[in-house]
């Protein structure tokens, strides 16, 4: 027996739900990229992303690719051969990062957080200070670590940075972010942000986006690791195909307009504040459900809870059973655990276009879900949810 049929309800950490008006945008003919519907499209785009990351001065681009994409090309636009970098790790997605420079001949040196925690300013601040030679090139940092569940806190990092002296890139990883919580690209003095199209910002998979500030351009004019396709000086120029280095993603494009379109008129604060209320709700339930002893926080200081993405532990073969019957039994799909906590967590996304409804509905389908299975668990988590939520919307 199921109860399964209705709307999927997609609960992953990207891709996430897209808008219906997001798809509709896209429904329709190609149009010639030549033309000056797809031209304003493109500057309106590249001109609105500098809004979401707060910038006033930075140079955005976009690339047709995944976030990996967009993590290859930060690299290659201002990194050279022999260079080293500093990965600030705190769950899987900086190290990735870094991952993709090796291959390129970058060094790549890994600056572990504390298990479990977030990472620290002032062990940042103690490495920049001790690399008095100045090796370290850059360095990256990802804002919310879509495995773990953390959130790093960049304007801190920002801050170590500075007060080290240090003259490294401050490159930071936004693609779980951007959109669901703030983020001051010039503010925090980050010279190189790299978003995706797929999380907070409502999109299809498809699209990536670079921001990068003065520091990073004046690399860039001396970086040996460039190659045409990823390089922002060709994508600097004045023909319209050149901004993606060929046919321009004509689709892509008219639905990023659109999502961007939504995310203004609702309010970067407003969605800033949804996100967070969302993820209260979902730590409310997760902190009854982790009474019973079968479940847990993967991130134990809340103050380190990313506002898109919750991470739960849980080992097999309960957490299989739970995973297959939500999916099977409710159409809804958790995101599972990634890398180390493969087969030992699973995770609730609540990012981008996302309700009070669809975040009570998926942590109903959990708890109901628990329940059927007997695994043991802390009643009224739904309920704790609710009323986090009520307290906090009063009228
Ligand atoms: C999803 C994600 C990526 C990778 O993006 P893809 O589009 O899957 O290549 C990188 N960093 C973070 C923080 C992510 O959440």
């Amino acid at each position: 027996m199921t109860v399964s049929r209705g709307r999927d309800s997609l609960a992953l950490p990207g891709p996430t739900t897209v808008p219906h008006e997001v798809l509709q945008a896209m429904q329709r003919p190609a149009v010639d990229i030549y033309g000056e519907e797809l031209t304003a499209v493109t500057d309106s785009c590249l001109d609105d992303l500098r809004r979401v990351f707060r910038t006033e001065q930075g140079r955005t681009y976009i690339y047709i690719a995944n976030g990996h994409g967009a993590w290859e090309a930060a690299l290659s636009n201002v990194l050279t051969r022999g260079d080293k970098i500093l990965a600030l790790e705190s769950g899987r997605f900086a190290v990735g990062w870094g991952e993709m420079a090796e291959p390129l001949g970058v060094e790549m040196e890994v600056l572990e957080a504390e298990p479990q925690r977030a990472v620290s300013p002032e062990a940042l601040e103690q490495r920049l200070r001790a690399d008095s030679a100045g090796e370290i090139k850059a360095i990256l940092v990802v804002q919310v670590d879509t495995a773990s569940g953390i959130v790093n806190d960049i304007p801190a990092l920002g801050a170590a940075i500075e007060a080290s002296g240090h003259g490294a890139l401050f490159m930071v990883d936004a693609i779980a972010s951007l959109g669901s919580m703030p983020f001051e690209m010039d503010g925090w003095g980050v010279d190189v942000a790299v978003a995706g199209a797929q999380k907070g910002l409502m999109m299809t998979p498809g699209l990536s986006f670079i921001a990068a500030r003065e520091r990073a351009l004046a690399a860039h004019a001396n970086a040996g690791l460039r190659t045409r396709y990823w390089d922002w000086t060709v994508r600097e120029g004045d023909l319209h195909y050149m901004k993606y280095c060929g046919t321009p993603p004509v689709h892509l494009l008219f639905g990023l307009r659109k999502s961007l379109d939504m995310l203004f008129d609702e309010g970067l604060e407003n969605a800033f504040r949804r996100h967070a209320l969302l993820a209260g709700a979902t730590q409310a339930a997760v902190e009854r459900w982790s009474q019973g002893g079968a479940l847990a926080f993967n991130v134990p200081e809340p103050a380190e809870r990313s506002p898109t993405v919750t991470t739960i532990l849980m080992d097999d073969p309960a957490l299989s059973r739970l995973l297959d019957w939500c999916y099977e039994v409710c159409n809804v799909s958790l995101g599972i655990g990634l890398g180390p906590l493969g087969g030992h967590a699973f995770r609730i996304a609540h990012m981008g276009h996302v309700n009070a409804p669809m975040t009570l509905g998926t942590l109903g389908a959990i708890e109901t879900g628990l329940a059927a299975l007997d695994i043991p668990h802390g009643k009224a988590g739904v309920s704790a949810a609710v009323d986090y939520l009520g307290s906090r919307l009063k009228a």
